[in-house]
């Protein structure tokens, strides 16, 4: 009988039972003796650093993707190491072809496994011009590192979980793309990290859709303002609309709030869903009258 995503076969990694959600890192989950291996993009700072520290905990083995910053990248590393965990980091642009591979190849080849796929990295704007002067150098940019890496590190990665269920080294597959509330609420200065943002909604559903049958579930977490380097110039800006109201629960959103929904996702407490938005936004989506 095929996997379905979230499904809760014998096999399934965290699966339906409370006392197996509360499996720790390196007890035997009787599908192998392997840690299960995960990719985070651009896990060295902001919200991929969060997520990745946390899978380590949750005893994922952790290829921890940096594109400039090495430093930051083999930190984070290092500290799911030093916790008992397993880690490298890579470095990779998603928006490279070449990259990409490497990054899938690294999993393969240090954990000997690939179960989770976390589509992180992102730019903003370059420059955060008006639309009216918005560039194609620009767009091609951020295109090619929110959306066309994102996208064909999915298919890359899911082709190997496809191989991977079927030689039945892994029970089943998950990929988690994050995009933002960008991709609703629209940035004029923003047009390109916007529309990629829109897009990754729509990448999610199609990736849920064909990947269902094949025991890889896909799911969209949607942050709102994360405190984090990215929106660093824009504090300010934000500190003043947050006490305003601007979204119902008055704080700024923490990189660790966005890694505790791709936990939940990955200890499988959304066994029947797939293709789902998850927002972690303060209840910015709301809208009001
Ligand atoms: P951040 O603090 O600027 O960190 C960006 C991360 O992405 C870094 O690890 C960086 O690596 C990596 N990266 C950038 N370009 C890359 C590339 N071409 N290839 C591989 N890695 C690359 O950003 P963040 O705030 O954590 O945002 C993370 C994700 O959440 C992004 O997709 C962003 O759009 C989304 N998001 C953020 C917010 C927010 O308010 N912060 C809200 C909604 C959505 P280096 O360290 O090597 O530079």
């Amino acid at each position: 009988m095929p996997f379905k995503p979230g499904g809760c076969s014998p096999r399934a990694v965290g699966a339906c039972r409370g006392e197996e959600l509360l499996v720790g890192p390196r007890e035997s989950t009787g599908e192998n003796e392997t840690m299960r291996g995960a990719i985070v993009t651009g896990g060295s700072r902001g919200i991929g650093r969060a997520i990745a520290l946390e899978l380590g905990r949750l005893g994922y083995a952790v290829v921890v993707n940096f594109v400039r910053q090495a430093d930051a990248g083999h930190d984070v590393a290092d500290q799911i190491n030093a916790a008992g965990g397993m880690a490298l980091a890579v470095q990779g642009d998603v928006g490279a072809a070449d990259d990409r591979t490497r990054l899938v190849r690294a999993a393969l080849e240090r954990f000997g496994r690939l179960d989770l796929l976390v589509n992180n990295a992102g730019i903003t704007s370059l420059g955060r011009k008006d639309l009216l002067e918005a560039t194609e150098e620009g767009w091609d940019r951020v295109f090619a590192t929110n959306l066309k890496g994102p996208f064909f590190l999915a298919q890359l990665a899911a082709n190997e979980m496809i191989r991977l269920i079927r030689a039945k080294t892994i029970p089943n597959g998950k990929i988690i793309n994050v995009s933002s509330i960008s991709g609703y609420a629209v940035s004029t200065n923003r047009a390109d990290y916007c529309m990629t943002k829109a897009a990754m909604g729509t990448m999610t559903v199609l990736l849920a859709q064909r990947l269902a049958e094949e025991g890889i579930g896909v799911f969209e977490v949607c942050p709102g303002v994360i405190e984090s380097d990215m929106t660093a110039p824009v504090k300010e800006k934000y500190d003043r609309l947050i006490a305003e109201g601007l979204w119902p629960i008055r704080r700024w959103g923490q990189p660790e709030d966005v890694a505790r929904a791709v936990a939940a996702i990955v200890l499988d407490y959304f066994p029947f869903s797939t293709g789902q938005r998850i927002d972690v936004d303060g209840g910015f989506h709301i809208r009001t009258l």
